[in-house]
């Protein structure tokens, strides 16, 4: 028992008999043996018996390095360390750790150089956080003033274009969407005049095209600043890093980083899930594209048709064709922000009143909003037991849906201090354990690593294909909205002043319609069959361009 009450496990007397894993009520123990040839590699730990990280990635002028990894793992303590924020420890958790010890654990290695950088204090980190929703917590007054502090280098007028600030940069920060946000974050991030860049997750809150605008104003920064970067939508990260570090070891518990691999090249291991040369799985199973998605047998009953819908608000006019959706059907739903993609399933679900056309059926919507917020006071477990007592208590959702989302191990947290991604799946198994007949999730893979996205998309098709429930699924990640639908419904036009909806359309129909609007080409890669982003203008680009084949070439 330690001082403070609580137990200290003693590592070196640990025989790794297992007892105290079973004894302890809360799952807070794990114990792993450890790979021999991490010795000597420990760079930091948090505290006795905390979360420890192995090996440091070295960021290079250049090249984007990446990092790959799931939730946990330990990518923000490596961001930190590299930025100077934390002086790693090197696992010696009880004394001030010092520049000096650290320059003579890392003395003759490849990473030396950079770390004495840092160590000087005069080397300059520029970090996008993660969590951009805190940005109008901090600053406050316009995007043009906070950007306008930052400009050190007088490329405003530059990034502003290249990001397509201009509709926005005039307003409060306070007042912009999240997509706007993460695009302020970025710039003030480009402007800042560093040493070294980093972006952890830039994606979130984007749509496709918004992604790529970004990817390539990262790139070019790339060019002649070290540049690291932290990204889960794998087709944005293929198409935005260079070198790319895989890290595995156990969530919550250690971190190891990888040798580093060329983009192309680590996704395929990471997809495969075995890291051949150091000998690790890191998952069971290996993750597969179809390039022909077998169709299933929903299409035979329809749960709800709908005539061609308007819809007119003050300052906005949505438009959508005529469609059906099938009992037990997944419909992708891909389209820039506010161009009415929720407005739309508010109609179908009742909720508001076309200014003309009919929605067929009465159905139900269960609804997952994109922004969360945790208003509720109380535990994972209470909010459950609130909203959707009897289906909690069923075997179903407790096997199907949370152990599957990864829910389970956090039922007796608060709410209020669940991480983004926790958060974000406690949201998911909420909504898919009230009844309804349709389904409506909004951006779902914000804040999950890869991982968790992919078996959340497999979640969700199980849960409708079993039950015969239908969804529409909002989501701007190719490789999920790929895992997740039958079909896809596009939505398009101008955002914030008149949208157009049409489909749901068959898988590669709906893609190539989207691609063109936004002129993005997809090929498939040779070995793992995944979709990767065509260079913009290259001879596959244009090819598939005149020949209409935006999403992979059959
Ligand atoms: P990632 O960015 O890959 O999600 P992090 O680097 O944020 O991972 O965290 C890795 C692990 O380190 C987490 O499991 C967390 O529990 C632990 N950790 C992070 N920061 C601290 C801290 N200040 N004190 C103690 N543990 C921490
Ligand atoms: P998306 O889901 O594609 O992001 P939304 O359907 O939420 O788009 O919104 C489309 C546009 O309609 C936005 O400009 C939004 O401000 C406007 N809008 C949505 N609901 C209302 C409403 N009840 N009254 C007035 N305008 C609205």
């Amino acid at each position: 028992m330690g001082d403070d009450g609580k137990v200290i496990i003693s590592e070196e007397l640990c025989v790794g008999c297992g007892i105290c894993i079973h004894k302890c009520p809360f799952d807070a123990i794990r114990i792993i043996g450890l790979p021999e040839e991490l010795e000597g590699d420990l760079v930091h730990q948090y505290g006795e018996n905390g979360f420890r990280l192995y090996r440091l990635p070295r960021p290079r002028s250049g090249m984007v390095v990446g990092l790959l990894g799931p939730n946990g793992i330990g990518k923000t303590t490596v961001l930190s360390i590299l930025s100077g924020e934390i002086i790693p420890n090197l696992g010696v958790y009880d004394e001030e750790p010092s520049w000096e010890a650290v320059l003579d654990h890392f003395s003759g290695t490849e990473i030396y150089e950079y770390m004495e950088k840092v160590s000087s204090g005069e080397w300059k980190p520029s970090v996008k956080p993660q969590y951009v929703d805190k940005l109008s917590k901090v600053y406050k007054g316009k995007v043009s003033s906070l950007l306008k502090k930052v400009d050190h280098q007088n490329n405003l007028s530059e990034v502003k274009q290249q990001l397509e600030l201009s509709s926005f940069i005039d307003k409060d920060i306070s007042k912009l969407s999240g997509g706007e946000l993460q695009r302020v974050a970025i710039a003030a991030t480009i402007l800042k005049e560093a040493d070294v860049y980093f972006f952890d997750e830039p994606s979130s809150y984007l749509d496709i095209y918004q992604r790529l605008q970004v990817a390539k104003s990262v790139q070019k920064l790339a060019e002649e600043k070290p540049t690291v970067v932290v990204e889960h939508d794998l087709a944005v990260f293929d198409f935005l890093a260079t070198n790319v570090h895989l890290m595995y070891g156990s969530e919550g518990a250690y971190g190891v980083l990888s040798h580093p691999r060329p983009v192309r090249t680590a996704i395929n291991v990471y997809l495969r899930g075995f890291l051949r040369e150091e000998n690790v799985r890191f998952r069971e199973t290996e993750i597969r594209f179809e390039s022909h998605p077998p169709r299933k047998e929903w299409s035979k009953a329809t749960l709800l048709q709908f005539e061609p819908l308007k819809k007119r608000f003050k300052s906005f006019i949505l438009n959508t064709g005529e469609g059906s959706v099938g009992v037990g059907e997944v419909v992708g739903v891909v389209g820039p922000n506010a161009t009415g993609k929720t407005t739309f399933v508010k109609m179908l679900a009742g909720e508001i009143k076309p200014t003309a056309g009919t929605v067929g059926a009465e159905v139900t919507v269960s609804y997952k909003p994109q922004y969360l917020e945790s208003k509720f006071k109380g535990t994972v477990r209470e909010l459950y037991m609130t909203e959707i007592m009897e289906e909690f208590e069923s075997n179903y959702f407790q096997s199907e849906i949370l152990k599957s989302l990864g829910v389970s191990p956090h039922l007796d947290r608060e709410l209020l201090g669940l991480s983004g991604g926790e958060l974000q799946r406690v949201a998911m198994a909420l909504c898919l354990g009230r009844k309804a007949d349709l389904y409506l999730i909004d951006e779902p893979s914000a804040y999950l690593d890869s991982n968790q996205r992919m078996q959340t998309a497999k979640t969700i098709r199980r849960s409708m294909e079993k039950r015969g429930l239908s969804g529409l699924i909002v989501d701007h990640d190719v490789y999920f909205l790929d895992l997740v639908s039958d079909s896809l419904m596009v939505f398009g036009g101008e955002p914030g002043v008149k949208g157009f909806g049409e489909g749901p359309f068959e898988m590669r129909e709906g893609m190539n319609r989207f691609l063109k609007m936004v002129e993005i080409t997809f090929r498939r890669d040779n070995d793992t069959n995944r979709p990767r982003i065509n260079k913009s203008g290259s001879a596959l680009d244009r090819e598939q361009k005149a020949k209409g084949e935006y999403y992979y070439s059959a």
